[in-house]
């Protein structure tokens, strides 16, 4: 990575923070590098997981360990109308459609399963659909959205080179929920682009999100950034964590005895990142 990089680690504060986390953290330090910028984002759009206490909890949590934000840490649930626009602007597009459908009713209907392990839509109200009395959700009309593009566009995975992208394998993803109105892909490609990210980190969990993500970017022409996924915390012979392990969270560690430098620096963190690429002129930097 030669240019400077702005990174960010974007945690959601459906419960603690966790070891998982820690790795997800110091891995988008470590990728900033000296002379980039690291960024925390809060994703709490979801509003039923995500309380007001956990944010706290979040942010006393990442402030013991030392993770400090270059900038004032963006707490998405405060910028719902940014989101809300860029939904206008694809509805005007004619690029979403409104479905009624509910789970049970698409879990019957459905065929496919994505890339990433979800339910293909089976595409029931892409044609146009009404239901008295039913909230829709919003959905890409992805089909469409691939025509515009004339593409299905692929990413640069720091390490691993051009990867072809597959969000023809999704179907037509949700882009505003019921219940919030907005979508995780939808917030996280509109704030990464907002914020300058150049450098995509996050954990392998979310590899096969970037395809979806990267039909966004490009149908609101945003700038495409590199992607940088790093391997997950395995327990143990590969179990589950356990309570010793830190499954219980980093305040449990803290309670404990453990220093931060001691949570950084655990076994399990430790190899994860070294499962993970990393530049060599970005490695010391810990
Ligand atoms: N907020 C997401 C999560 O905690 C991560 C989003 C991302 O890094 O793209 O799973």
């Amino acid at each position: 990575m030669t240019f400077p990089a702005t990174t960010r680690f974007a945690p959601s504060p459906t419960g603690f923070l966790h070891l998982g986390h820690v790795v997800s953290g110091l891995y988008s330090r470590i990728m900033a590098g000296e002379s980039g910028k690291f960024l925390i984002r809060i994703e709490d759009i979801d509003t039923m997981r995500c309380t007001p206490e956990l944010t706290a909890a979040l942010r006393e949590d990442l402030d013991w360990l030392g993770l400090v934000s270059a900038v004032p840490t963006r707490q998405q649930s405060k910028h719902l109308p940014e989101y809300q626009a860029v939904l206008e602007t694809l509805r005007e597009r004619r690029l979403l459609y409104p479905c009624f459908c509910t789970r049970r009713e698409i879990a019957e209907a459905a065929t496919q399963t994505a890339p990433d392990g979800s339910v293909v839509y089976p595409g029931t109200c892409r044609h146009g659909a009404v239901h008295a009395g039913r909230e829709p959700v919003w959905r890409l009309d992805m089909g469409r959205a691939l025509e515009v593009l004339q593409d299905v566009p692929g990413w640069q995975e720091l390490g691993h080179g051009r990867i072809a992208g597959r969000a023809d394998a999704f179907g037509d993803i949700v882009l505003a929920r019921r219940d919030t109105g907005v979508s995780y892909h939808l917030c996280v490609t509109h704030d990464d682009a907002l914020q300058g990210v150049t450098t995509v980190t996050r954990g392998r969990d979310l590899y096969e999100a970037t395809s979806v993500q990267r039909v966004l970017q490009n149908l609101m022409g945003w700038a495409e950034p590199v992607y940088a996924h790093h391997a997950l915390i395995i327990g143990p012979d590969g179990q589950k964590l356990s309570k010793r392990d830190g499954a219980e969270g980093v305040r449990v560690l803290r309670q404990e005895g453990w220093t931060a430098r001691q949570v950084l620096d655990h076994p399990l963190v430790r190899q994860a990142l070294e499962a993970s690429f990393i530049p060599a002129d970005r490695r010391p930097d810990r």
